[in-house]
């Protein structure tokens, strides 16, 4: 596997990349969630390319920035044993050489209500990399995981605003033992709050209307930021002491 950190290094290596590429973008600290979207990638394209970015103007939360999880040697090792043939890793300077002065306005419905309303400038931030990103790897194929659904949502609408001719591909949610949506953040949390946090995804699941399922999970010791209904799914946001974890599951009572 190559690591290229340099944007020009990237546009010169992808000028000269033959056969279909599948993109999967992510902010490092890898788990089995990463993994699925990097072998449907691997399956389906000749040449898989992974970037790992912590993309600082998505954080809403200095705190959350300087506290997201960094294993880059187990990365670069996992993505080595899956056979991925290319690492981006740029350095801010690198990917925001006009330091964030150009961004991505949104105001479809999905950008101002849940993660949009509670994390403010979230979505600007996380659409303004990926469009950054998509420009300069034109993937015949990107990856993106229904955890984050109201991303991926954002993310097609962008796409087929600007005409970007790569594919996006929705994968499904990866979960731990107890059904939990796997994600870096897990790893923030004690072995006993892992085990309450499980409760989170049932209680989504379950026939409860929204006032109940956030009154029981207030019960449970999470702050529930919201639990709202969307399209046919029920999308949740809580913090267990100072992480945050979302969620969404289809919905059709
Ligand atoms: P992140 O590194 O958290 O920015 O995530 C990178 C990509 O992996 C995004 O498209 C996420 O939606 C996806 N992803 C994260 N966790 C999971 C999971 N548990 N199952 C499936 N996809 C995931």
């Amino acid at each position: 596997m190559q690591v290229i950190k340099s944007v020009s290094k990237l546009q010169e290596i992808r000028k000269n990349i033959q056969g279909n590429i599948g993109f999967v973008p992510t902010m490092g600290n890898l788990h089995l969630g990463h993994v699925s979207l990097i072998k449907q990638s691997l399956q389906e394209n000749e040449v898989t390319i992974i970037s790992i970015f912590i993309n600082q103007t998505q954080f809403d939360k200095k705190d959350d920035f300087i506290n997201y999880p960094v294993t880059i040697k187990d990365d670069i090792a996992l993505l080595e044993n899956l056979g991925v043939n290319y690492l981006f890793m740029p350095e801010y300077q690198e990917i925001y050489p006009d330091d964030y002065q150009f961004q991505i306005a949104n105001y479809s419905q999905y950008s101002h209500v849940m993660e949009g309303k509670f994390r403010k400038n979230h979505f600007v931030g996380m659409l303004t990399i990926v469009m950054k990103l998509l420009l300069l790897i034109k993937a015949n194929r990107a990856y993106f995981g229904e955890k984050d659904f109201q991303q991926l949502q954002l993310i097609k609408e962008m796409v087929g605003a600007f005409f970007i001719d790569t594919q996006i591909i929705a994968c499904e949610t990866i979960k731990d033992k107890n059904g939990l949506a796997l994600s870096s953040r897990n790893n923030r949390l004690t072995e006993m709050q892992l085990n309450q946090a499980a409760i989170f995804p049932n209680l989504l699941r379950s026939d409860k209307n929204n006032e109940e399922v956030m009154e029981e999970l207030k019960k449970s010791g999470f702050m529930v930021d919201y639990v709202e209904i969307y399209d046919n799914r029920r999308f949740g946001a809580v913090k267990i002491g100072n992480v945050r974890l979302i969620d969404n599951v289809s919905y059709n009572k």
